[in-house]
């Protein structure tokens, strides 16, 4: 039950159950394009990938354990990842209303995914993710 530990109060957004897989983001109020969602500099640094992390550079893999982890692929995002400095970002990439899934696109950081999976997202027809 360790999952139910993460479903902190993160000012505008929650983490819960998402259709899409498993656990997810969702925004608690709504948020217009370019807006910052999330901001963090405290997040362990990994050499090479691992299931849930973020690339920041060839050996640098960013695993942030409230929102990161936990925000799910769709090829219809409607938020990015963004780093300044150490300082790692989730921006709105489009209007988020309250209750929708906060969802970023895994190939726009990732080089390669260390878990493939074959995408939920409903936007497509179950792509390969990988
Ligand atoms: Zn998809």
């Amino acid at each position: 039950m360790r999952e139910a530990t993460v479903s902190a109060e993160l000012s505008g957004l929650v983490v819960t159950p998402s259709p899409i897989h498993g656990l997810g983001v969702f925004a608690k109020r709504s948020f217009l394009a370019g807006q910052l969602l999330f901001s963090t500099d405290e997040y362990s640094v990994t050499p090479y990938p691992i299931y849930g992390s973020v690339r920041r550079g060839p050996t640098e893999h960013l695993l942030e354990p409230q929102v990161l982890r936990w925000t799910n692929h769709s090829c219809e995002p409607n938020a990015r990842v963004r780093f300044r400095g150490r300082v790692a970002e989730i921006l709105a990439s489009r209007p988020v209303r309250a209750g929708d899934e906060v969802v970023c696109d895994y190939l726009e950081t990732e080089d390669e995914v260390p878990f493939p999976f074959r995408c939920n997202c409903g936007h497509c027809d179950g792509v390969w993710i990988g």
